[in-house]
């Protein structure tokens, strides 16, 4: 059975990465949508948040299941036995760090192959920051994140009057 992992942050989950997930679980017997947990970035949404949100989102693909950890990531992909990483490339700006950490992550876990899927045409642009600052001021996200999150990212982004951007 071909396993794969797909970690990020999700802060929230975009369309753009809907369409890798998606896309992976059409080549791989099974994909691991990893959150990976970073003590050094201060998300907008908790651990439990996201989660409920990537499960929610992709609920209706039955080879995808969700997950979070903290650590290095290839532990985890060794842990359970999975030997395909898989990442999404938007623009030339993605490629320096992609490319930095797929070879770092080759070198403590030769046995794994990272896979870059090239995003759709229509994500080229999408970032959960993007989301992040359209929400606050109000602006519609409804192009951006999956239907079923779209009023929960928006209710919690808005900025109130005399509250601070985080
Ligand atoms: P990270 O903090 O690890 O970059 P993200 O949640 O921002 O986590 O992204 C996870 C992966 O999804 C990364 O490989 C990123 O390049 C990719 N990705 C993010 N947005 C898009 C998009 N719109 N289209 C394709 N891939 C994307």
């Amino acid at each position: 059975m071909k396993q794969a992992v797909y970690p990020g942050s999700f802060d929230p989950i975009t369309r753009g990465h809907l369409d890798i997930i998606r896309r992976s679980a059409s080549v791989f017997d099974h994909l691991t949508v990893l959150l990976a947990i970073n003590p050094d970035k201060t998300p907008n949404f908790t651990v439990e948040e996201r989660l409920e949100m990537v499960r929610l989102v992709t609920k209706d693909i039955p080879n995808v299941t969700v997950d979070a950890f903290q650590g290095l990531m290839v532990d985890y992909a060794r842990k359970n036995e999975i030997t395909v990483i898989v990442r999404g490339l938007r623009a030339v700006s993605d490629f320096e760090n992609e490319f930095q950490m797929a070879l770092t992550n080759r070198k403590m876990y030769p046995e794994a192959e990272t896979l870059f899927l090239t995003t759709s045409l229509e994500n080229m642009y999408l970032s959960s920051s993007m989301v992040r600052d359209v929400a606050r001021f109000g602006g519609n996200i409804e192009p951006f994140v999956p239907d079923e999150i779209v009023e929960e990212v928006a209710k919690r982004l808005l900025l109130t009057e005399g509250e601070e951007a985080k």
